[in-house]
């Protein structure tokens, strides 16, 4: 019996579709040290609904959910097919909450500049599980937590976001310095982490003005909830890469990998 890691990416500008670096060499990596997924549930930053849905499509399409970057950032496709047998299985899981099948989606860029680097291929199955607005921090774990029997069924659970992201800070200069609070509170988390101390994380806001500018919205630190619901108690966890991009967007990347990892 082998369990599959889960991971928490954190993804950076969509430009980084256009760059091979440390970054995407260490997704890349990642992939390969793992055995293959069956599928991938992914959790994106992007995707906001109303309620709980998922992408439905036997061919979801490529999202270029930006503006104002180069053409070719719009031509490009991710062909990875979907997965209705997993969709069944999420809906399973994670009842009696409604999982809404969706065909409105598809892989935005918070889930396919991830994939493109780590599983170039795209021949892995991925369906992409929405974020509610209406739930709480709490519900966003206990979902995760809903999740986590598909780590021993070959399905990988990533979630992809950024433990610290503000726009309004930022510095479009390459090797800005971390702005100090942002990285007071991802150390923080990522102690917490570390320690398995998930309800410090779930509770984020407590930690005051760090918080504050880390996190203005929760969108992209909600995927970070599902991915340690989806934890194991003999899970040992990395954080590679691990740095702040552009003073306020933090690249770090969690992975949870037990014993049982292949
Ligand atoms: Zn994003």
């Amino acid at each position: 019996m082998s369990r599959l890691p889960t991971i928490f990416f954190g993804h950076g500008s969509p430009i980084i579709a256009l760059k091979q670096n440390e970054t995407t060499r260490s997704w890349k990596a990642l992939a390969d040290s793992m055995e293959r997924p069956r599928a991938i549930l992914c959790i994106s930053a992007h995707w906001l609904t109303h309620g709980v849905s998922v992408t439905a499509q036997d061919h979801p399409p490529t999202i270029h959910d930006f503006g104002g970057f180069p053409r070719e950032m719009h031509e490009f496709e991710y062909p990875a097919p979907g997965d209705p047998e997993l969709v069944a299985r999420v809906q399973q899981l994670l009842g009696p909450t409604t999982v809404v099948p969706s065909g409105d989606w598809g892989f935005d860029h918070g889930c396919w500049t991830v994939l493109m680097k780590a599983w170039p291929e795209a021949d892995i199955p991925v369906v992409q599980l929405s974020l509610d607005v209406t739930k709480s921090p709490t519900e966003h774990y206990a979902l995760g937590q809903l999740l986590r029997p598909l780590r021993d069924e070959n399905v990988l659970i990533m979630g992809t976001g950024n433990i610290v992201h503000n726009l309004r800070v930022l510095q479009r200069v390459d090797g800005a310095p971390p702005n100090p609070l942002a990285m007071q509170f991802s150390t923080a988390i990522k102690r917490a982490i570390a320690e398995n101390d998930a309800q410090t994380v779930i509770e984020f806001a407590k930690l005051g003005d760090m918080a504050r500018l880390a996190v203005p919205t929760a969108d992209h630190f909600w995927p970070l909830l599902y991915v340690l619901g989806a934890r194991h108690p003999d899970d040992h966890v990395t954080f590679e890469p691990d740095f702040i991009e552009y003073g306020s967007i933090d690249m770090t990347t969690v992975t949870l990998r037990g014993d049982l990892a292949a």
